[in-house]
């Protein structure tokens, strides 16, 4: 690859979308990805302190709701992919305009089918204790990730 295109190009291009992304995301809003829920079904600090993944840190947070309650998906975007893994049970990702991908895992049975669109409100599974929460209460484990670094978080 020539020089120029590694030393400039790409990184004026990456700081270009990190701005353009952070100025459109000011104004967006994610919706609460489980039906009815609101921000007392869950702890905010579970993310940090609560020791279930092998790394010791959570990554994510876990919202607690009935079996079966509709899960929404939080944006407009594309299924990533969705199936089942041992730990994450019945699994859905998301990709979003913004380059984020939403995880949501321990559906009670598969989510959405995988390569296609969804709207934000759109349901994209049901809350269930798949994988490794069989013995745990019903919740759905719901992570954001973000390929490009967030300047500006409202
Ligand atoms: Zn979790």
């Amino acid at each position: 690859m020539n020089k120029w295109k590694l030393l400039f190009i790409i990184p004026i291009t990456y700081i270009i979308c990190t701005i353009v992304v952070n100025v459109i995301g000011v104004n967006r809003e994610l919706i609460i990805p489980v039906k009815a829920a609101s921000s007392k079904n869950w702890d905010l600090k579970s993310y940090w302190y609560y020791p279930w993944g092998v790394s010791g840190i959570h990554k994510g947070i876990d919202i607690f709701a009935p079996q079966r309650t509709p899960i929404l998906s939080p944006v407009n975007g594309f299924i990533t992919s969705s199936g089942y893994s041992n730990n994450g049970g019945n699994y859905v990702n998301i990709i979003s305009a913004d380059f984020r991908l939403y995880y949501f895992a321990h559906l009670n049975t598969s989510g959405i089918s995988q390569f296609r669109f969804v709207k934000k409100g759109q349901q994209i599974g049901a809350v269930g204790n798949s994988g490794n929460a069989v013995s745990k209460p019903y919740h759905l484990h719901f992570s954001v990730f973000s390929f490009i670094p967030i300047l500006l978080i409202r």
